[in-house]
């Protein structure tokens, strides 16, 4: 061993105390719970017990911090071998944390992260003891009056200002909001919570270093990223960073489709003329699920907008392969291009109906016997059009606008349906994929489209006509 300290070793000062300290709590906490002790305090008892208990807490939480703090300087050594971790048999200091203290990943990263702020240095030649990172934070620590949280909260925003800022500026600006800390502010008010010490902190960062949003900014533009990982018969996770203002696009684009639903559910709905009035949907998706359907039909939407950079002159173009005998029998599988995963012949439907692709048929040797053409595509007047009349996904309640819609051929294209005003209707994403399985059936009457909703939703199993055109509704309504 070369640690001057641990050579002095031998002298194990902390374990006893420890001990005594775990035999006191636990039988503070088997008395408090056997007396109800909690159950009979009153509010302003219970308050003031909860604010001694967070403490003992932070108490707790400063053992922990210096002692993995200890670990971490233990396992620096340039030589693998002698480093703690390696003669724990852990990877690194991570895993040692959670193995031994059994917290998460997470938490044993904040305790190393505060462990660096507030651990004193210790010189690697003479084995003295230097002053730790931020002074005042690590005797508040002590105090009892920084855990964890706190810690970090001050000295994480401050950390960024390095090397721009210099390490007294960051230390007195951290005196400042440690007093603040304390309770014992220019403002004079009670002791600060961390999310409120954090506030002041970045403050300060900002106030030291107006510059450093920018190189901020730059690290977020550098990390930025979007990648597929492997695809499985589960899906295919999706990974990375957005910029903030990309995220927010995003943002505003579910928020445009997830609209407030319209909530009315008499089952036999007729207005003042007798005609049937359409029943809202029922919509079980998460709020995640909801926001996966947005992003596919903003995919959807951009692949047919006719805006995207063309491959090879053509629009890009998803293609289905699917074997003809199977597309009829509506079993078997489908392939798409650039995915590893067969998809299911009715989910092959579904993107055939939309648009943006170009269905092959072929045979069982091979043969190619049918190519999907541009005619089978709403083009933009029928689409026009088709959103005037429809308003937006024709299914009641669901309440998607018409520029997120996909048009569904109600009578497929490959049954002979046409590719005319009278056979398209707007669906939304999720409804075009799962109309099948969600039971509403959509039938055009004299060129008007109408609903039946799925016997678990309208007893009366009668269709209803369906729009959520502001001039049809107003039409509606004009004539009661
Ligand atoms: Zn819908």
């Amino acid at each position: 061993m070369s640690d001057p300290l641990v050579r002095m070793g031998g002298m194990d000062l902390l374990t006893s105390p420890l001990r005594d300290l775990l035999t006191q709590a636990s039988a503070v906490l088997r008395d408090a719970t056997s007396e109800r002790a909690l159950e009979r305090a009153t509010e302003h008892e219970l308050a003031a017990q909860l604010g001694m208990i967070a403490e003992l807490n932070r108490l707790g939480e400063a053992l922990l911090i210096d002692a993995v703090g200890e670990v971490m300087r233990r396992s620096e050594p340039a030589v693998r071998d002698e480093r703690m971790t390696s003669h724990l048999g852990c990877r690194d200091v991570t895993e040692l944390i959670q193995q031994i203290t059994r917290v998460e990943p997470r938490t044993a990263a904040k305790l190393q992260r505060a462990a660096k702020a507030v651990r004193p240095e210790v010189s690697a030649t003479t084995g003295e003891r230097l002053d730790a990172a931020f002074p005042s934070v690590r005797d508040a620590m002590l105090d009892g009056v920084l855990g964890t949280d706190g810690i970090l909260a001050i000295t994480a925003p401050l950390q960024e200002t390095a090397p721009r800022v210099s390490a007294a500026a960051r230390q007195e600006a951290a005196d400042v909001v440690v007093a603040e800390a304390r309770g014992e502010g220019p403002s004079a008010a009670p002791p600060l919570c961390a999310e409120l010490l954090k506030i002041h902190a970045q403050a300060w960062a900002l106030a030291l270093d107006p510059d450093g949003a920018e190189p901020r900014e730059r690290v977020a533009e550098r990390r930025r990223a979007l990648t597929l990982g492997v695809a499985t018969p589960a899906g295919v996770p999706i990974h990375g960073l957005l910029v903030p203002e990309v995220a927010a696009q995003l943002q505003t684009i579910w928020d445009a489709q997830t609209s407030p639903k319209v909530a009315f559910d008499d089952p036999t709905a007729v207005d003042a003329d007798g005609d049937l009035l359409p029943l809202p949907a029922m919509d079980d998706r998460t709020r995640a699920q909801k926001q996966h359907d947005a992003f596919a039909a903003a995919l959807s939407v951009a692949a047919t907008s006719g805006l995207l950079p063309t491959i090879g002159g053509y629009a890009p173009v998803l293609v289905v392969s699917v074997d003809e005998h199977d597309l009829v029998d509506g079993t078997g599988y489908a392939h798409v291009q650039g995915c590893d995963q067969p998809i299911s012949i009715a989910i092959a439907r579904h993107i055939a109906c939309s648009g943006s692709i170009q269905r092959i048929v072929s045979r069982n040797d091979g043969r190619i016997i049918r190519l999907g053409t541009e005619e089978r595509v709403f083009n933009r007047q029928q689409r026009r059009a088709i959103a005037l009349r429809d308003g937006g996904c024709i299914i009641p309640g669901c309440g998607t606008p018409a520029a997120w819609c996909e048009i569904h051929h109600v009578t497929e294209y490959a049954q002979g349906g046409p590719t005319h005003t009278d056979n398209g209707v707007l669906l939304c994403w999720y409804h075009h994929r799962f109309l099948d399985r969600i039971g509403w059936k959509i039938r055009m009457n004299q060129g008007v489209p109408e609903v039946l909703a799925p016997p678990w939703h309208d007893i009366s199993r009668r269709w209803r006509p369906t729009t959520t055109s502001p001039l049809r509704l107003k039409k509606r309504v004009l004539r009661t």
